[in-house]
């Protein structure tokens, strides 16, 4: 890098700082951090720049110029900002893909790493259409604005909603074998139907479902994230089950209506905990009534589903599951969801906004220590 100081133009230091506040739109660190930054040059009032990007048809390119430009035409003494781009080459990528695996080039799934603090929720639910996915993309908005660093994996093979939910129309950026996920509302998010031509549901069977899913979470760069969700297909099927594999310190949510066959939903979810000895965050009740424009209650869909899931799994499991809120309906919500702004963004004052609100705190401030964590330690 080489600069030219004259009098009265701006300070390298004041320079340096102002490109340190860039962020990379998609890897979220500086690109000061990232190696991206090629040439910086000052004459008089004038920067010139140049920026390598990660690959040549970055979707974001613009963003990253703008940011740029931005954060230096703020800098005193700066009157002129010039913006070049150039890809990196690659050793550059090596390079980077090693700065972000880390020293040796992690391999495996970053979130078993010993050392790893991200809580991982699976949401599960017994059947399709209660809303687990409209809960999850809530919950993860919700504690991004919260200043959380979170990421989603839809691993509803058969559903891939959860990019319509948050607006995502964007493909991850591949840089070699590493995967960049799409970021919206702050949440780094991943689907599997973001790899299938044409969103064409997807036939495979579980051992391919099992390795898609590995390779997903071990190819995806999330970053250091506090809490990851994994939106999983209804029932209790091979995804769930490969997740609990895969993902030992995950904990099941489970997403329910108030209707009376929760009770079923309940003995799947808990007879899968148990066998895989996953751990069980709580239940969420959702479309727990609708209220009508004089206030009162109309229980839609019956009443108390998900008390009586989290029952029957407390005694089930052995441990208290607790029921963490009930979500009513609203028409707001469905809205958000086809207009991929979760209601959570726009309309926190509603019932169902200070509830997925206050379940995202909760959820947030668990505990991780060591629950859900298996211990291999045998008692004598
Ligand atoms: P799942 O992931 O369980 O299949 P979705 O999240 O896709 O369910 O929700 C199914 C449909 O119900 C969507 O159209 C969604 O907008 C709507 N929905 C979910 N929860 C609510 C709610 N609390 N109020 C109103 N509509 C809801």
């Amino acid at each position: 890098m080489s600069s030219d100081l004259p009098v009265g133009g701006p300070s390298e230091d004041a320079v340096h700082a102002a490109l340190a506040t860039v962020i990379d739109p998609e890897l979220r660190r500086p690109i000061t951090e990232l190696g991206m930054l090629d040439t910086v040059s000052v004459e008089g009032a004038t920067v010139r720049i140049r920026v390598l990007l990660t690959i040549a048809g970055c979707p974001l390119r613009d963003t990253i110029v703008q940011d740029t430009e931005a954060a230096l035409s703020a800098v005193p003494g700066v009157g002129r900002v010039e913006v070049d781009l150039g890809v990196m080459d690659q050793e550059q990528r090596d390079a980077l893909k090693e700065r972000l695996k880390g020293a040796g080039g992690r391999r495996g799934i970053p979130f078993n790493d010993p050392g790893s603090l991200t809580r991982v929720y699976a949401v599960a639910s017994g059947k399709g259409g209660v809303g687990k996915s409209s809960v999850t993309v809530n919950l993860a908005v919700a504690m991004a604005a919260q200043g959380l660093r979170v990421g989603i994996v839809d691993a509803d093979v058969y559903g891939f909603s959860v990019p319509a939910l948050m607006g995502i129309t964007q493909q991850p950026t591949r840089v070699d074998e590493l995967i960049l996920p799409p970021v919206a509302h702050d949440v780094k998010v991943i689907s599997i139907g973001m790899f299938v031509e044409g969103n064409q549901p997807i036939s495979w069977r579980g051992p391919m479902l099992h390795r898609a899913l590995e390779q997903f979470l071990t190819d995806v760069y999330f970053g250091d994230l506090d809490v990851l969700f994994l939106d999983l297909p209804p029932g209790t099927g091979d995804i769930a089950i490969s997740v609990a594999q895969l993902l030992p310190t995950s904990e099941l949510l489970v997403v329910t209506t108030p209707q009376g066959a929760a009770a079923d939903v309940a003995e799947r979810a808990g007879a899968m905990a148990a066998q895989t000895g996953q751990g069980v965050a709580g239940v969420i009740e959702n479309m727990s009534w609708l209220e009508s424009p004089d206030g009162t209650r109309l229980d839609l869909f019956g009443s108390g589903g998900g008390g009586a899931v989290a029952g029957r799994l407390t005694a089930t499991l052995g441990i208290d599951i607790p029921l963490l809120g009930s979500i009513p309906l609203d028409v707001a919500l469905r809205q958000g969801g086809d207009d991929g702004v979760p209601l959570v963004l726009d309309h926190l004052a509603s019932r169902a906004g200070i509830e997925l609100v206050r379940i995202a705190g909760a959820l947030a401030r668990r505990p991780r220590g060591l629950d859900g964590l298996r211990l291999n330690v045998t008692p004598r």
